[in-house]
């Protein structure tokens, strides 16, 4: 495999520069060198037909987890990252809820080394804000940052005290990254295993509120306004945290935030299985701990909001929030099992389906995905831009496919989408234009 490759006769979308036309895209040495049609392949360059797919950069995924170092049956890094590229991302951001947590500089070490000796695509680090995740004291935030992590997060856990979120966010603001926060009131959650709603009561199951991430999303904002800093909102669920970003934004608070593929298309009425009907009997579907996943699937009209969002740019990025499960995890009660979605390898397909209905338009969908998370990481990438890093995905928007997940190249088998047809697929990823996918 060389890193010279003329991609032939696709479309070419790249929202960074507005392009979207049938063209050639020339690589050479792994950079981009030109788009231009009718391109003659050069000497040493293989030719990659991409007539009738979309070319576009190769997708960032600001949100996943690769379980590795400590959780390594559930996914590693080399397994993620594959997953990452099968599904059409080149760059990915692990979270630092390993076990130990990346709070300090040899575990950030660890991960790098194995991203640089395992990943074909590139991984960028996020810290720990507080020493183990407990939320009690301080992370070393300045070292972690000369390591080169691009937020600081204790995702999977919220940051519960708002005197640490305040020191958190002013000493983000001095090293120029984001605090990245899994909003969540733990006493409004407690115990809660999906969305409180009909169907939670229908299924005897303690739900969450929407208040629950409401609450502290208002606080975050509020502790933003007052230090100067950054904060980000991870995975955001309801119409209440659209509201409160969208005034904060208007007031101009470095609020940002991000969306799942699948509370922009997913309802809690999947934990029911497939029926929507509250009064036929529960099919054998219903309890799926695959659709158990942290914030809670939402109620329709929360999920038409987070639509709207992407639309009218409340919602900054898209990401995975990948989170991969051994089958133990999830073989149990909907009490007991796990939270989170394998979805490096289906989040695409699933997005494409508000493409296919006319929700979204295909280069909105791509700007989410690519020249959006790069402004927020401030890196020169998710761009087809002359002299960038050949990180590209091709894809074909009209394939249609069935999910299976024993086929996902991710340990973590854990979707709801199996046997889901889906319409577009990822049919090669290049980066540093090598194509590894
Ligand atoms: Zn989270």
């Amino acid at each position: 495999m060389t890193a010279n490759v003329l991609i032939k006769g696709g479309r070419i979308i790249d929202p960074s520069q507005s392009v979207d036309e049938i063209s050639d895209l020339l690589v050479t040495n792994g950079v981009i060198t030109e788009i231009k049609t009718s391109l003659d392949r050069p000497r040493n360059s293989e030719v990659f037909d991409a007539e009738g797919k979309i070319v576009c950069p190769g997708f960032i995924d600001l949100h996943c987890h690769l379980r590795e170092p400590g959780e390594e049956y559930k996914e590693t890094i080399e397994t993620g990252t594959a997953a990452a590229a099968a599904g059409g991302f080149t760059t990915v951001c692990a979270m630092p809820n390993t076990v130990p947590a990346m709070d300090n500089q040899s575990v950030v070490e660890y991960v790098l080394k194995k991203a640089k000796e395992t990943a074909q695509i590139r991984v960028l680090p996020i810290g720990c804000v507080t020493v183990g995740r407990k939320g009690k004291q301080l992370s070393e935030m300045s070292e972690l940052a000369e390591l080169g992590v691009i937020g600081f997060s204790d995702d999977g856990d919220p940051i519960e005290d708002s005197n640490i979120m305040r020191q958190a966010l002013s000493y983000s603001a001095g090293l120029k990254l984001p605090i990245i926060n899994h909003c969540e009131v733990p006493t409004l959650a407690h115990g809660a295993s999906m969305n409180e709603g009909w169907v939670s009561n229908r299924l005897g199951l303690k739900g969450m509120p929407n208040s629950a991430e409401e609450i502290m999303v208002a606080r975050d904002l509020s502790l933003a306004e007052l230090t100067g800093g950054h904060i980000h909102i991870a995975h955001v669920s309801t119409m209440g945290t659209l509201n409160l970003i969208k005034a904060a934004k208007a007031r101009g608070i470095r609020g940002t935030c991000e969306v799942t593929p699948h509370h922009l298309t997913l309802s809690e009425t999947l934990v029911m299985g497939p029926t929507e009907d509250s009064f036929v009997p529960l099919s054998r579907d219903a309890y799926n701990t695959n659709a158990k996943v942290n914030p809670p699937l939402r109620n329709q009209s929360d999920v038409r909001s987070m639509v709207e969002g992407l639309q009218n740019g409340t919602i900054d990025v898209i990401a995975t929030d990948h989170a991969p499960h051994n089958q133990v995890d999830k073989t149990t009660t909907f009490q007991d099992a796990a939270f989170g979605i394998s979805v490096l390898e289906t989040g695409f397909g699933s997005l494409m389906t508000l493409v296919d209905n006319g929700h979204i338009d295909v280069n909105t969908l791509i700007k989410k995905l690519t020249a959006d998370p790069a402004k927020l990481l401030g890196m020169d990438i998710g761009s087809l831009k002359k002299g960038n890093s050949a990180d590209i995905t091709v894809f074909d928007p009209s394939e249609t496919w069935i999910v299976n997940p024993q086929t996902f190249l991710s340990k973590g088998k854990n979707t709801p989408l199996e046997g889901t047809l889906l319409k577009g697929k990822i049919k090669a990823t290049f980066f540093k234009g090598r194509k590894i996918y």
